[in-house]
């Protein structure tokens, strides 16, 4: 039987990229659902290529050009986030890829959990935001999350040679970004369009600036806190300019194993969609001779701030993280549209988190609380 998908942000970098794996192996997967923010055009193209069921469009605003654009299709048009909490939550759905950008994820993921979904998650500011709610609701409704996210897809992968051995320590990659040999004098005046170049992924503005300021490190070990159950102080980042290992899991005997790929991530999607099995991605295969060496080195946390201010969001716990991951979507975004310098993002997560009205048991209304006064602070702050 094929696996019928849904792909919460399917016009986004994963959402296309999971996509182009369907057209490779249109014998293994079908494409049940589809939903975009705002992309109407590409959305409708998708929706003939694939011969989608469900669409649907989460700016209501633009519903009727997706509705005229899908109208003699079989394809049928939805509006709003409510549709789409309700349609991942649908019989004809085995997988969900949660794709969406930011905090917009969590209630979809939170729907597709709740009816017991294989949900892959690349959407990792959901954990970030309300990693305890999140895993409590997959474990409550017997649902499984397979990590999109190419470190914790490695890691993924690691454990599964664990043999039930405890894991010492995780060491997540980073690349270091397009700053990481830049002075801090250098990198306090850079601009978007030079954040905007990441060395070796291509992937969608949001984390491309995330990946900058190392904060994209920093939510990647909140994530993985909450994957793999491991406390941050076992998660250790290390430099690894490349991006050939994707992460590595230490067990108590020293020994290191690391998950090795070219970065493309279709490597991890596939991974997630086709798990236990592997398939063929068409991504390019390591060759070692041309390669030459791996290289490592630690992170500068001087440098990259937003990295250290993870950390303690993560070590305060509560809705910290959550408090982090909404100042860090304004800044970004502000700073995207050139009202912000590059170490501003740093301030205004960390004024969040100094200001924070700190709930540390919170409720899901908490967090979507402590996500919109965040957010209103910091617009003001930007103001
Ligand atoms: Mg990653």
């Amino acid at each position: 039987m094929k696996r019928r998908i849904a792909i919460l942000g399917s016009t986004g970098s994963i959402g296309t990229q999971t996509l182009d794996i369907v057209r490779q192996h249109r014998d293994m997967f079908e494409v049940e659902l589809i939903s975009a923010n705002s992309s109407t055009g590409l959305l409708v193209q998708q929706a003939k290529e694939f011969d989608v069921n469900n669409v649907v469009i989460c700016d209501e605003s633009k519903y009727a050009e997706v509705a005229e654009g899908l109208k003699d299709s079989g394809s049928k048009v939805f509006a709003g986030i409510d549709s789409l909490c309700s349609l991942v939550a649908a019989e004809d759905v085995d997988i969900v890829v949660g794709a969406m950008v930011g905090f917009s994820g969590l209630r979809p993921t939170l729907a597709a959990l709740e009816a017991g979904k294989i949900v892959a998650l690349a959407n990792k500011e959901t954990l970030v935001a309300a990693g305890s709610i999140v895993t409590r609701t997959m474990r409550e409704h017997n649902a499984v999350i397979l990590p999109v996210d190419s470190e914790h897809s490695a890691i993924f992968q690691c454990l599964l040679a664990a043999q039930g051995n405890a894991v010492e320590k995780i060491h997540l990659t980073a690349s270091g970004g397009p700053f990481r040999t830049w002075s801090k004098e250098q990198i306090a005046a850079a601009t978007a369009t030079q954040a905007l170049k990441h060395p070796n992924w291509s992937m969608g503005s949001k984390v491309t600036i995330d990946s900058s300021t190392m904060m994209n490190k920093g939510f990647e070990v909140i994530e993985a806190r909450w994957l793999f159950d491991i406390p941050a102080e076992r998660i250790n980042v290390v430099v690894h300019p490349e991006s050939i290992i994707h992460s590595m899991v230490e067990f108590e005997d020293g020994a290191v194993i690391a998950q090795l790929a070219s970065p493309d991530m279709r490597e991890p999607i596939g991974f997630a969609l086709s798990f236990p099995a592997r398939i063929p991605v068409g991504n390019k295969k390591l060759d070692f001779g041309e390669l030459g060496k791996l290289t490592f080195e630690n992170a500068d946390l001087d440098r990259f701030p937003c990295l250290a201010l993870a950390y303690e969001a993560i070590k305060r716990g509560g809705n910290a993280p959550c408090a982090l991951n909404s100042a860090n979507e304004i800044a970004v975004a502000a700073y995207l549209k050139g009202e912000i310098g590059f170490y501003d993002i740093a301030r205004l997560c960390e004024q969040a988190l100094v200001g924070l009205n700190f709930v540390a048991a919170p409720s899901l209304d908490d967090i979507f609380a402590t996500h919109n006064e965040t957010a209103e602070k910091t617009r003001a702050v930007i103001r």
